[in-house]
């Protein structure tokens, strides 16, 4: 018999209840300066369904990235629980963590952050590297992806070759080749020039209208409007969460997006 939640996948978008990708309930995060507890997460406790785009905004120093490190399995809450993809990360130890990471998540830096030697193909193809199964069709995946974010004529160039945008391109393909369930991305425009820029948030719509899973940390106002629900982070708790009207869009484009 089929479980509640094959009933909900195959159910028609609009009736379903849309299956969680990542969940934090009561998170909080303490860093110790000296003798002094800093609450950079303070009990933040919220979903993100599959499907959604979030975009977290918040002051500098409000947990902008300590939020994004717990949700990007590089670091833990101090207290409360965290789950992923199903999966309650509390209990995992650091194998389980990264393998659970480079097999269910997908990263873009403002920085890049792609490796110098390795050309385009190769850089695409690093997530796969830290799997213990790496899939076989890697390098035509890898491919795949360098084509999609229009870097078919490049994948032998290395890095220093290419523009900012360029480099960006590598570093969302590379995001995308392990098939991720939730993409993370921290001020992933933040160092572009505008036109560029926008054609990097053209390329989140799109993953998005396929059915993927974002989220990312914007200061930008004009970013953050682009995303289902905008969250407004402040001294280590949610002050707001708004939900826009695309999030409407999300129906639309539901069915194809649990299909996979
Ligand atoms: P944001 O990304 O929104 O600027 P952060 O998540 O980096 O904020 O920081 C939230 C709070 O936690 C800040 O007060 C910051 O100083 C503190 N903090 C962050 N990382 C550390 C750390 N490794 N050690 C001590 N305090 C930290
Ligand atoms: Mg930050």
């Amino acid at each position: 018999m089929a479980s509640p939640r094959e009933v909900a996948r195959g159910a028609p978008a609009v009736n379903s209840v849309r299956e969680a990708v990542a969940e934090l309930v009561d998170v909080e995060r303490t860093y110790l300066m000296g003798n002094e507890e800093v609450h950079a997460l303070d009990g933040v406790s919220f979903r993100v369904a599959r499907g959604e785009y979030w975009s977290i905004m918040g002051a500098s120093g409000s947990g902008k990235s300590t939020l994004l490190n717990v949700m990007g399995c590089l670091d833990r809450p101090t207290s409360g629980e965290y789950r992923l993809a199903d999966r309650d990360t509390g209990g995992m130890d650091d194998d389980e963590l990264s393998e659970l990471r480079s097999r269910k998540l997908g990263f873009i830096f403002q920085s890049y952050n792609l490796i110098p030697q390795l050309n385009v193909l190769e850089n695409i193809m690093v997530p796969l590297f830290y799997q213990d199964h790496p899939p076989e069709d890697g390098l035509e995946r890898a491919r795949h992806l360098a084509g999609r974010v229009g870097l078919g004529d490049r994948m032998d160039h290395k890095p220093t070759e290419l523009s900012g945008g360029q480099q960006q391109r590598v570093a969302i393909a590379r995001a995308l080749v392990n098939d991720p369930e939730l993409i993370l991305a921290d001020e992933a425009t933040g160092n572009l020039d505008s036109q560029t820029a926008e054609e990097i948030l053209e390329l989140f719509d799109e993953l998005w209208r396929e059915g993927k899973t974002l989220l990312f940390v914007t200061h930008e106002a004009h970013v953050a409007a682009r995303a289902s629900h905008v969250l407004q982070m402040r001294d280590g708790n949610i002050e707001e969460i708004d939900v826009r009207d695309r999030a409407k869009e999300i129906q639309d484009h539901g069915i194809q997006g649990s299909s996979r």
